[in-house]
């Protein structure tokens, strides 16, 4: 029986392990390989670190963590959660099960993109979802913000701040009168008709074809995908939910505790704000939670 099974080896997850381990709990680290990232060939704005390989910057923090005499790592799938009468055991995909008297959630969010051919392929390369991750790359360039939901148009605020900006309603998003009169303020043309087609040699961008044939010259595009939380395992132990801009996620309160004793939530899973820091951060604060939730438990 470990202290704390944490699921989700990425940014808020070896976070988390790393407090537990050093408090010396008895910690096990479940995590599947695919942090959300991996489709960015650099990390920014994360410090130390900026402008580093993701899977890079988590090979070091698995290496350092594995030095932890009490902590443990298992590359794999978590395929099931349950309560048990001290604890939870967790289910793996390839057989075999974990039990630990605590969990911490920490298995991030998939992005569902909008379906436009050419868009997929060129996901964290020349199509973005944060213009402070990879913003600064793509200074002065030619820049479109194809609309995939309300919030598009405030992101198409910001992004003349690192080149001349398209907003592409996709027909469906028009902006208000308060965002048309701040498009104005800050340069940005709008455009009507649908973007159909993403063009050039991907994952490089060179254009967006339009639904009347126009051709409108780009080299990167900024759109919001819908997110989900990546497994079923919160929803399979009864975790409360909370509905973000972008799509659901575990409801959790300031140490990341979920709405079930026991279980802790860090990282995308648990907020509607992404970013690789916060996720670390809101990682380091579930470890200690759950630390300090065993000391309770065995203090009174
Ligand atoms: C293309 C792209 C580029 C980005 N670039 C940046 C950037 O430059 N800077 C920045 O700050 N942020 C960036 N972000 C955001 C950043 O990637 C996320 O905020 C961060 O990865 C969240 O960390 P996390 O630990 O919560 O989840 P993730 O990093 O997504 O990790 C979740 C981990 O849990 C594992 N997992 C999931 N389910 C299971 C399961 N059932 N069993 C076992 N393991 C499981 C996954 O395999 C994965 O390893 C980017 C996002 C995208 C989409």
């Amino acid at each position: 029986m470990y202290d704390a099974i944490v699921i989700g080896g990425s940014f808020a997850g070896l976070s988390a392990a790393l407090q537990l381990a050093r408090a010396r709990q008895h910690v096990l680290v479940i995590d599947a390989g695919s942090p959300r990232n991996r489709f960015a060939d650099e990390a920014h704005g994360f410090l130390g670190q900026d402008g580093r390989a993701p899977a890079a910057i988590m090979r070091d923090a698995r290496c350092q963590l594995e030095r932890y005499p009490t902590a443990e790592t298992l590359s794999g799938e978590a395929s099931h959660a349950a309560a048990i009468e001290d604890g939870f055991t967790i289910t793996l995909s390839s057989g075999g099960e974990r039990r630990g008297r605590r969990l911490i959630l920490a298995t991030g969010v998939s992005d569902q993109l909008p379906a436009i051919p050419g868009l997929s392929e060129r996901w964290g390369a020349t199509v973005l979802h944060c213009p402070y991750c990879h913003g600064y790359e793509m200074r002065d360039l030619p820049l479109g913000v194809i609309a995939a939901h309300p919030l598009s148009a405030h992101q198409a605020i910001l992004i003349p701040d690192w080149g001349p900006t398209t907003y592409f309603t996709q027909a469906e998003f028009e902006p208000d009168a308060a965002e048309l009169h701040a498009f104005a303020a800050r340069g940005i043309t709008v455009e009507r008709t649908p973007v159909v087609e993403l063009l050039g040699d991907a994952p490089a961008l060179e254009g967006v074809r339009l639904a009347d044939g126009r051709i409108v010259a780009l080299s990167a595009v900024f759109t919001a995908p819908r997110t989900s939380p990546s497994t079923p395992l919160a929803a399979q132990l009864g975790c409360a939910h909370e509905d973000g801009p972008t799509g659901p996620f575990v409801k959790v309160d300031q140490w990341g505790a979920t709405s079930v004793p026991g279980v802790w939530a860090a990282g995308d899973v648990a907020t509607a704000m992404h970013n690789a820091t916060l996720a670390s951060a809101a990682g380091v604060l579930a470890g200690i939670g759950v630390h300090q939730a065993g000391v309770r438990a065995s203090t009174t």
